[in-house]
């Protein structure tokens, strides 16, 4: 990575990359706090990652119709006509958006490991949930919940029950786990490894554990992005960016350098 030299013009932003906002009618602020991301930034920006957890849940393509739904298209939409690429990783929690929701926002969906090279940076996007290989319980839960066929017959399910569903194994997470949600779990060494080996690459960007990090191990490095709660004390939230120099930097919600 060539750092900027004196006098040299620092390029634009290539691509930004956020991760669990968890969006959601009862959380406003989070709501207006990536409205304003999306107007001061990601618009001036040549790609934008969603790597997952966007919103706090979704239950199918069906519910784009959805009042709150229709504001975050069109606020994503709005991104896209502006020129900017908008890409999806889906989170545990929003895992079933498919083509009906990435045709309306106008995002290209990624395969949930994905290389690519920004800035002539090699680099592996993720979400980070399959990398918490400690949590046996979540594992099982999530080999099943990716089946297709077990998505079929969820999906084949009228709309107000699969709310239902959701609503419930949301409260029976936060009543087993006293209080916590299964991000309270981090990824493991191992798994992040066989990642790293699998790809050959040595920079990753992830979210999904709430622990915004950067973590060098050797020749690679790990970023971990924040998840967003703009209201609480202290404010949770940010993003990454890589420029045209690829160089990554970590941001607060202000856009700060962290
Ligand atoms: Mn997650």
């Amino acid at each position: 990575m060539s750092q900027p030299q004196t006098g040299e013009r620092v390029s634009d932003v290539l691509a930004l990359f956020i991760s669990d906002l968890h969006l959601q009618p009862a959380h406003p602020a989070t709501s207006e706090a990536f409205f304003d991301f999306l107007e001061r930034h990601a618009r001036r920006a040549q790609q934008l990652y969603l790597l997952g957890d966007l919103f706090e849940f979704w239950a199918g393509d069906d519910d784009i119709g959805d009042a709150f739904n229709q504001q975050i298209i069109a606020a994503l939409r709005s991104v896209v006509d502006a020129g900017t690429r908008v890409y999806w990783i889906g989170g545990n929690r929003d895992f079933l958006v498919g083509t009906g929701f990435a045709e309306a926002a106008g995002l290209t969906l990624l395969p949930e490991t994905y290389v690519t090279e920004i800035g002539g940076q090699r680099l592996v996007l993720l979400h980070g949930d399959a990398q918490c290989t400690e949590d046996v319980k979540y594992m099982e839960f999530r080999a099943m919940v990716r089946q297709p066929a077990y998505q079929q017959q969820f999906l084949a399910m009228p709309l107000a029950q699969r709310k239902a569903i959701i609503a419930g194994m949301r409260e029976n997470s936060r009543s087993e786990q006293g209080g916590k949600s299964y991000e309270i779990m981090d990824v493991t060494p191992q798994a992040i490894g066989d990642v790293f080996a699998q790809t050959g690459t040595d920079i990753m960007i992830h979210g999904h554990t709430h622990r915004p990090a950067l973590h060098r191990v050797g020749a690679t490095r790990r970023y971990v992005l924040p998840d967003w709660e703009p209201d609480a004390t202290p404010p949770r939230g940010g993003w990454i960016a890589i420029d045209g120099n690829g160089a990554i930097t970590r941001h607060d919600l202000s856009g700060a350098v962290i």
